[in-house]
């Protein structure tokens, strides 16, 4: 638990039951902090059966190719924000066309809505802070990655998320790929 204070009064927090639960309030205000996954987009967006990837720079998973993620924003839809994200790690307009699963596991403080896409526009452009390199992959040479074996639950678990749909690609591509053209 990183809060200590409360956001709006600075008044330090006290752990309490509040709607079924020990949570931190505030004595002070009342603020109560409900801790939440946050909702994170990602697509497996192709151009001409091939697979778009980032090489990731920053945790989870820094070192790691995996399709493009990101953080949605309270001003936009899950699609827009997959769509932005993509558009700044990789410089690439995509169309978020079909969610292909919706995964969660507890403790790891995020979700995660896969979609699959498109590429309808841009050119490969990125910021080395965030991704230091942007390839498209035929679905037979996707990476063969190896387990992390240090940091943090949302590793592994971004990790087997990966594979997850590497091997789906790998076994059922077409299928996975049909979504993506719309057909
Ligand atoms: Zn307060």
């Amino acid at each position: 638990m990183a809060l200590k204070f409360c956001a709006h009064c600075a008044t330090e927090l006290v752990w309490q039951i509040e709607s079924g639960r020990e949570r931190p309030v505030c004595p002070q205000c009342g603020f109560v902090v409900y801790r939440n996954p946050a909702p994170v987009g990602l697509i497996v967006a192709t151009q001409d059966d091939k697979v778009l990837l980032v090489h990731r720079v920053n945790p989870p998973l820094g070192g790691y190719w995996a399709p493009p993620t990101g953080y949605i924003e309270m001003d936009e839809s899950i699609e827009e924000g997959t769509a932005r994200e993509t558009k700044e790690e990789t410089g690439l307009d995509v169309a978020v066309d079909k969610l292909l699963g919706l995964y969660s596991r507890a403790n790891v403080g995020v979700m995660i809505a896969a979609f699959a896409g498109r590429i309808i526009g841009g050119a490969i452009a990125f910021d080395k802070k965030e991704v230091d390199a942007v390839q498209f992959f035929a679905r037979d040479e996707l990476p063969r990655q190896s387990a992390p074996t240090t940091g943090k639950l949302i590793d592994l678990w971004f990790y087997e998320l990966v594979q997850e749909i590497f091997s789906a690609l790998r076994a059922h591509g077409e299928r996975v790929l049909k979504f993506s053209s719309g057909e």
